[in-house]
């Protein structure tokens, strides 16, 4: 029987991972488990960082970005002398099983102590990337996209009224998902994406003076892991070529991470996190929750992280179609 759980938040912060706390907790207590909150990531699991995490506790936060655990990165948890240390101190607190909230990397770690000790895990995808394999969905996705359609809006109107072409620098990783979307959605000219590498340079100029001819502001998002290297460089290559146009760039780096989390990513971190506790009943080794076709999926962790998600191919087609006449 589980009788208490731990709760960690890993990786990048993504809003949304309070809402699945908040469920996760009163899931918990629903079906009279007791959670403990693990602060820091697996930093805090290798120092006990354990606070207790009541039904009250997770009131008023369903609406707040960041993570109430707070987050970190933990280069020691690859090491199996250190996740042996983490292990002990589970035992001590006796906590039967872990949630565990992050992205490819978080999943990865817990993969691994799940089958090295036995401990039943279940992992929910919470990345602003949305780059984990076996989910449609991960927690903070749609929250980014709309901070980037609300900035680059912006940037449209000063780059409209100077006829400019912008550079915007998103985030990503080595993922185009982010992009894509916000691509679509402000109507960028240009998308440039990890996952298709340019050719070089002179190309992408080309590209940028076809475009150019009919319309004389233009939005190029671009996604923090292409090929190409700094945004900064790109533009000055590109301003060099274009002496008439006025190149600029943006990155809008941290600003992505932040913020309320909206509606869906509210609704999905409540779903996600009542079938966490659910799977987490069931003692089932390293297991994943997520979201396929609007379906809740669970599937073996070590799925997710052998395989890289694909781009929607479909909608990278339509944008650069519609985007552009
Ligand atoms: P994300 O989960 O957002 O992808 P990271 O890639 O930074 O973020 O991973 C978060 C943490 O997961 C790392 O700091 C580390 O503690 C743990 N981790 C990542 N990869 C591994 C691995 N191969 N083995 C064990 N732990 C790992």
């Amino acid at each position: 029987m589980i009788k208490k759980i731990g709760i960690l938040t890993s990786g990048g912060d993504a809003p949304g991972m309070n809402a699945c706390i908040r469920s996760i907790v009163r899931s918990a207590y629903k079906n009279n488990i007791k959670v403990v909150g693990i602060e820091y990531g697996y930093k805090g699991l290798l120092n006990s960082n354990f606070i207790n995490l009541s039904a009250e506790s997770v009131t008023n936060i369903v609406h707040k970005g960041g993570t109430i655990l707070k987050t970190n990165r933990c280069e020691e948890f690859k090491q199996k002398k250190y996740r042996k240390i983490a292990y002990n101190n589970l035992r001590n607190e006796n906590i039967d099983g872990l949630i565990i909230l992050g992205g490819d990397g978080s999943f990865k770690g817990a993969n691994i102590f799940s089958n090295e000790f036995k401990v039943p895990v279940v992992g929910i995808p919470s990345t602003i990337d949305n780059d984990i394999y076996g989910s449609d969905y991960s927690i903070g996705f749609n929250t980014a996209v709309q901070t980037i359609m609300d900035s680059v809006d912006k940037i449209r109107d000063t780059a409209s009224s100077h006829e400019r072409i912008f550079f915007i620098e998103v985030m990503g990783r080595n993922s185009g998902h982010l992009a894509i979307h916000a691509g679509n959605a402000t109507g960028a000219e240009l998308v440039l994406i990890p996952e298709i590498n340019i050719k070089n340079f002179d190309s992408l100029v080309q590209k940028i003076k076809k475009i150019n001819i009919k319309k004389k502001s233009i939005i190029i998002i671009y996604a923090e892991g292409c090929n190409l290297g700094p945004v900064d460089k790109i533009t000055n290559y590109v301003q060099k070529k274009m002496k008439n146009s006025n190149v600029r760039y943006s990155i809008l780096g941290h600003i992505q991470r932040g913020g309320s989390p909206c509606e869906k990513d509210r609704i999905n971190s409540s779903i996600l996190g009542y079938y966490s506790v659910k799977e987490i009943i069931k003692k089932d080794k390293s297991k994943m929750v997520g979201i396929i076709n609007d379906k809740l999926i669970v599937q073996d962790l070590k799925v997710s992280i052998k395989r890289k998600k694909k781009i929607n191919k479909d909608l990278f087609k339509i944008t650069e179609i519609i985007n552009n006449y």
